[in-house]
């Protein structure tokens, strides 16, 4: 079926649902996506506004053998929640949430933000730990895992995840959770977008109060130092204290995040404000919702990123050696290496409890290229894709499979390791047989 068919079709069946076809006066505002890089054309954007909406989009695309692209965040690095020709089915709309404050339980629509189960939790004194940027999507963050301030304290999203209401290839209605399907809930814990299209995720909250940050941005010329105190302190830091850096060509930024009780802030903190002289810093208690929102403009939709992770367990003189020689040649003054120290509760669960892989990580890095030039295309993505390319040499097997800007099976296999994909790849052939849930890190289906 052509584009404009494809669009008609979906506007005589969804009644409810909000078209955007390539007539609309907001489909170029509309077929955006976070990451500038990814620019392409949809035949239409389903905005669906209810379950039922969701249901339809599913079952036409799989119908018509419609290329379907599920979008929550727009924030896919590599732009898998958009497509050219098919359709884009937009949960941005769902994004309802609602908390049980007594019960300690959120139930969070499929279009939700950080920002969004951020802003209500603060309202109710509670909190699930998430990522670290508000405009990032609940449901494909929550899928491929969710790592962020609180996950060493709290551990991952998919930890602190009780249930989800989920669409399946052939248009049911599914409640996922231990009890019911539990092995689809396995796969949904890190298996990415591959077994539906959820509409609502139940999720664990637990209070919290003000938390106490520092940071503080020492000159890249005294990396070495800083980089070799900041792994000393980390080692040993509790599990109410987590760490990051951020590396560019010019500075090292490092931020420690306290949520434990207030007296203990100070001893486990400042101390990384000292790894060297530091250019600038700050320390003081905020709310963890501002907290959320303080990279939100430097992450800001539109730029052109190319951006890749994997794990370590240390930061010893190799892992030091090789970011300091990756971001001597960093393409533009905002390209960097990120690193989040991880561990903590992540660990107390089994690497065989949920899909995720690499549970035993101490850190979490990601190479970014970040630039604003188509021209710069080619050159900002073979620094991104060179740059991993020899972290991912020192670090483990198994990855993250949210933060890949390149896609294909090799990809996959890798990131949960031969015996997990098996596993995934015989329940994707119980969820989604055709592979109509193909654009995500794709899990083929085994018979
Ligand atoms: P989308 O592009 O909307 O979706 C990504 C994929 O998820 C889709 O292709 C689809 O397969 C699937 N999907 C989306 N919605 C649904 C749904 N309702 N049902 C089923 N499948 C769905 N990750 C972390 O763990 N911690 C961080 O701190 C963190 N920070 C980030 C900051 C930025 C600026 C960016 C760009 C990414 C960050 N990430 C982080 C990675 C992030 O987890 C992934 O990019 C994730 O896919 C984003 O989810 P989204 O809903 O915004 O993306």
């Amino acid at each position: 079926m052509d584009a404009i068919s494809l669009g008609r079709e979906l506007s005589q069946t969804l009644m409810d649902g909000l078209i955007v076809d390539r007539g609309h006066p907001e489909y170029d505002k509309y077929r955006r996506i976070w990451n500038g890089l990814a620019d392409r054309r949809p035949a239409a954007i389903v905005r669906a506004r209810s379950v039922d909406d969701v249901r339809k989009t599913v079952r036409i695309a799989a119908d018509q053998g419609a290329l379907l692209a599920v979008r929550c965040g727009g924030h896919s690095l590599p732009g898998l929640s958009t497509c050219d020709e098919g359709i884009v089915l937009d949960l941005s709309l769902i994004n309802d949430v609602a908390i049980d404050a007594a019960a300690g339980i959120a139930d969070v629509g499929g279009g939700a933000l950080l920002g969004d189960l951020d802003a209500a939790g603060a309202r109710a004194g509670l909190v699930t730990p998430a990522g670290v940027v508000s405009h990032t999507g609940v449901a494909g963050l929550t899928l491929g895992g969710g790592m962020g301030w609180l996950s060493r304290k709290f551990g991952l999203t998919i930890d602190n995840l009780l249930g989800v209401e989920v669409v399946t290839a052939d248009g049911r209605l599914i409640w996922a959770s231990a009890d019911s399907e539990p092995d689809l809930f396995w796969g949904l814990r890190g298996g990415g977008g591959n077994f539906g299209v959820v509409t609502r995720f139940r999720f664990r909250m637990h209070p919290l109060g003000p938390i106490v940050v520092g940071c503080w941005t020492y000159s890249a010329l005294d990396c070495e130092a800083v980089l070799q105190g900041f792994h000393r302190l980390s080692t040993y830091a509790p599990r109410e204290l987590t760490t990051n850096f951020a590396f560019t060509s010019t500075q090292l930024v490092v931020t420690a995040c306290w949520s434990g009780v207030p007296e203990g802030a100070a001893a486990a903190v400042v101390p990384f404000g000292s790894l060297a002289s530091p250019v600038s810093g700050s320390f003081g208690s905020m709310a963890y919702a501002d907290l959320q929102k303080r990279h939100d403009e430097l992450t800001a939709w539109g730029q052109r990123h190319y951006s890749k992770g994997g794990f370590l367990g240390k930061i010893d003189g190799a892992a030091i050696d090789c970011m300091k020689e990756a971001i001597a040649s960093a393409p533009t003054a905002n390209s960097d290496i990120y690193v989040l120290q991880l561990g903590g509760a992540i660990n107390d669960v089994e690497e065989t409890a949920t899909a995720y892989s690499g549970r035993s990580a101490s850190y979490y890095w990601i190479a970014n290229a970040a630039w604003d030039k188509p021209a710069d295309d080619t050159h900002c993505i073979d620094w991104g894709r060179k740059a991993a390319k020899s972290l991912a040499a020192i670090s483990m097997q198994t990855n993250y499979v949210n933060e890949q800007s390149d896609f294909g099976k090799d990809i996959v296999i890798g990131a949960y390791g031969a015996e997990k994909y098996d596993r995934l790849a015989k329940l994707k052939a119980r969820y989604d047989p055709a592979n109509l849930f193909r654009l995500n890190q794709n899990i083929e289906p085994k018979t």
